[in-house]
């Protein structure tokens, strides 16, 4: 990219002023962190809940960046930079990306859809890369922002685009086709994905159909909806299983092989071709993609040559837990400039140590001379501070060759041929390559061995949780998150750090070794520590962790470990018990606190805090009230008499939903930011975290009269077929699930869990469910969640999570 800025001016139609009237732009940002930003960025102050871009501005020019479109000037910037001003700054972003794409006409690809999406994209993309030089979206880039991002990242060496556009509500699709501007659109499908944001599901299909309203075809499966509203559709280029369409397929499973076989009917066409998957949503991408080839004139051979190759996408960037105390970031299943630069973000995100290394393939497809490429990517690298590269391929051992601290392989054999594996301890290390080199044998390397049950934590959805709450607040109201019990179940450190870019205030633990824990692993945020044991005070200074002070014995003690450490105003957070009965200072207790506080400085009252006992139950609103009352009249009463001005803090998430009047400075988010709500209006509006997901070991067929399981709980009366999982009571799956009160789920079916659930195993029922050994099973999710588990087993959620033991390996995505 190189765009004089007057061409610019009008295409965002903004205000221009400044003083480089004729600087250049060979890139832009949305993100203050980012490693490019320098003179010859674009930095687009986008408005966002936690990070209005317009506060970074100044520390940019700091750094050298002298281009900004706001929306407004921030204080002391005027005349230092040049400043486009616009109405709205996403909307200028979108603004800029249209132009910018339509500079270049070679034909473009749109995909929407409810979902498949991503899969299609990447599936077409490997399917015409041997005759393009294709941009796509990076991993799934579809939104308002992302899809602008995505199309930035065109070059004059590409020949063919595919996009992919994705919305929640109405009239964003227009603003998409404006920047897409496509010319052979795909619709994958429609399903209830996103129903909330309309009024119906044919209004949703037209509003994703203004996306294809000036293409030159539209390639879809024949449906109903879209006959309703054929006249807003340009040429259809359709299939079906039945006759009428365009072009029928007709399948054929081969489940024993885990293949399907399509027979293909088109006009003057007639052959088959396989694909090595045999579930409906895989037949239904794959049909589309060869829709889009038969299109593009593709012969039969190089169609079934190709759709035999097809594989699964891994939609995601994976945190795993890797030998030697490393930690993996799995991302080998893709390796383009622009994920890359993804990728090296991520990886400087989630680090958890302060060494870095990258295992990086041969990189194809960025639309750069391959001099030109790695040159990039030695920049990149470089203002990565990556410690150590290994690169794997011809080329990139040639290129990066003088790159410090590099090491060459020519191909994965000859890399895994070192055993390598004891060459990695405590680093972070990134693992990046093209299908082609199969990086999955390297991470299977790296990976940490237990046994194969999994809890999958999902860090999006942890953001999501928490901008839900937070939207609930005034924006000034400080967050405190409950990270006690290894987080919920869900691992501490790591929702720590994923929490790190949100402006969270402080983070609430139990017990200090757990603040310690998080210390080691580099967390800074305040830290309150919940049940403080007087023996841990002293390490508690050192780790500078902050007690709850709950009672006149442990103040004395504390404030005597304050004063032979020669500590002055050490933070402490003043409980006062309003109702719970668990901890806390009560009416009659508050002139002694005040009489040992007053004048004392050694301990500096950062909070006073009390706890609600059944913020979730409507019966006890008034009993509730009367808590936040207490609350309000003696935290008075102490400020007064002590003169200070601490922070104020009751709710947790209940309190947060039902009593945001009771916010005062700070609230406490647990159990919600973990997707547990408690109705469904609230559940409705969260996004689930967890999912425990184990494979199945064994199948049998068991005939009538057998049993199945210890004690022989279950009678089998008429022929069975089970499936034995790895997962029992050990791992934290509650014993009375068993026994046909619970279920898990496999490919997409309830399987009824029989007979007792044993230490580490269990068995469930599979009749008449398509599945084979090694397919995952989904302990709880969003189907069953844990709510509903809960509920079942007479518990609450927060024992489920809890209990899952530490045995299983959390994994850690984000999408
Ligand atoms: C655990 C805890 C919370 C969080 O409660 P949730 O119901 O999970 O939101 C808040 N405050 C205190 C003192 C706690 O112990």
């Amino acid at each position: 990219m190189s765009l004089h800025i007057q061409s610019v001016i009008p295409a965002m139609q903004s205000r221009f002023e400044g003083p480089h009237p004729d600087a250049v732009i060979d890139n832009i940002s949305i993100d203050s962190r980012s490693l490019q930003n320098n003179a010859g960025t674009l930095f687009f102050a986008l408005p966002g809940q936690n990070r209005d871009g317009h506060r970074f501005i100044t520390e940019l020019i700091e750094k050298g960046v002298i281009n900004f479109v706001v929306a407004y000037i921030p204080e002391g910037a005027q005349g230092r930079a040049n400043f486009f001003l616009v109405n709205n700054t996403l909307r200028a972003l979108q603004d800029f990306a249209a132009y910018y794409r339509g500079l270049f006409s070679f034909p473009v690809i749109a995909v929407t859809g409810s979902s498949g999406k991503t899969i299609v994209k990447e599936w077409l993309n490997y399917l015409l890369s041997p005759d393009y030089n294709i941009i796509r979206s990076p991993k799934s880039y579809n939104s308002q922002v992302g899809v602008p991002l995505s199309v930035i990242g065109i070059n004059e060496k590409h020949n063919l685009g595919i996009f992919e556009a994705g919305i929640s509500t109405r009239s964003e699709m227009a603003n998409l086709e404006h920047i897409i501007k496509p010319d052979i659109g795909v619709l994958t499908n429609i399903g209830p994905a996103h129903d909330e944001g309309f009024a119906d599901r044919q209004e949703k299909a037209l509003e994703k159909l203004k996306l294809f309203s000036r293409v030159k075809v539209l390639i879809c499966r024949k449906a109903e909806y879209i006959s309703q509203i054929i006249n807003q559709v340009p040429k259809l280029y359709t299939w079906s299983y039945e006759d009428g369409a365009d072009v029928q397929v007709k399948k054929e499973v081969l489940a024993t092989a885990g293949k399907t076989t399509l027979t293909i009917l088109a006009s003057g066409k007639h052959f088959s071709a396989e694909i090595p998957f045999t579930d409906e949503p895989s037949t239904e991408n794959a049909i589309n993609c060869l829709m889009v080839m038969l299109y593009l004139g593709y012969d039969e051979a190089t169609v079934k040559e190709r759709l035999a190759g097809l594989y699964p996408v891994e939609l995601r960037l994976q945190v795993k837990n890797g030998i030697n105390g490393c930690t993996i970031i799995d991302d080998s299943y893709s390796s383009d400039y622009q994920s890359l630069k993804i990728a090296l973000d991520f990886l400087e995100q989630h680090k958890t140590h302060p060494v870095k290394t990258v295992i990086l393939s041969d990189i194809f497809q960025s639309g750069f001379e391959t001099d030109e490429l790695y040159a990039r990517v030695a920049r990149l690298l470089s203002g990565h501070n990556i410690s150590r590269v290994i690169g794997i391929g011809e080329t990139i051992s040639r290129q990066l060759a003088d790159f410090p601290n590099f090491q060459p392989y020519a191909t994965t054999q000859e890399f895994l041929a070192h055993n390598p594996a004891g060459s990695f301890a405590n680093e972070t290390i990134l693992v990046k390559g093209a299908r082609s080199f199969r990086f999955d044998e390297i991470v299977v390397l790296l990976e940490e061995k237990t046994h194969e049950t999994v809890l999958e934590i999902n860090l999006d959805a942890i953001i999501h949780n928490l901008n839900f709450y937070k939207s609930r607040l005034k924006p000034e109201t400080k967050v405190m998150v409950m990270v006690k019990a290894f987080g919920y179940g869900s691992g501490s450190y790591e929702i720590a750090k994923a929490l790190s870019h949100q402006k969270i205030d402080y983070l609430g633990v139990a017990f200090a070794d757990e603040g310690i824990a998080l210390r080691n692993a580099g967390i800074q945020t305040p830290i309150i520590v919940m049940n403080p044991e007087n023996s841990a005070f002293a390490a508690m200074a050192a780790y500078s962790l902050e007690p709850e002070i709950y009672s006149v014995r442990e103040l004395r003690a504390f404030i005597a470990v304050a004063q032979q450490k020669n500590l002055s105003d050490y933070p402490i957070h003043i409980k006062l018990d309003t109702g719970m009965h668990r901890l806390g200072f009560e009416a009659h207790q508050l002139d002694e606190l005040t009489g040992l506080l007053r004048n004392n400085n050694f301990v500096k009252v950062q909070s006073i805090f009390s706890h609600l006992s059944s913020s979730d139950v409507p019966e006890f609103r008034e009993f509730t009230l009367g808590q936040i009352v207490k609350f309000e009249q003696w935290s008075q009463q102490l400020m007064q008499a002590l003169e200070i001005y601490p922070m104020r803090h009751i709710l947790n998430t209940s309190g947060i939903y039902n009593y945001p009047e009771a916010q005062y400075d700070m609230v406490r988010l647990g159990i919600g930011l973990y997707g547990i709500g408690n109705d469904r209006a609230e559940q409705a509006q969260l996004q689930n975290v967890g999912t425990l997901k184990t494979v199945i070991l064994q199948i049998k067929d068991i005939p009538a009269g057998e049993s199945i399981g210890y004690s022989r709980r279950y009678r089998v009366t008429e022929p069975v077929r089970i499936a034995t999982l790895p997962v029992g009571y050990a791992d934290g799956i509650p014993r009375g699930w068993g026994n046909e009160k619970g279920y898990v789920l496999i490919n997409g079916r309830k399987a009824v869990i029989t007979g007792t659930i044993s230490m580490d195993m269990m068995m469930v029922n599979i009749t008449g469910i398509d599945c084979r050994e090694g397919d995952t099973a989904i302990i709880f999710g969003t189907v069953p969640s844990v709510t509903e588990i809960a509920s079942i087993m007479d518990t609450i959620p927060y024992e489920i999570l809890t209990g899952i033991s530490q045995r299983v390996k959390r994994v850690f995505y984000k999408e």
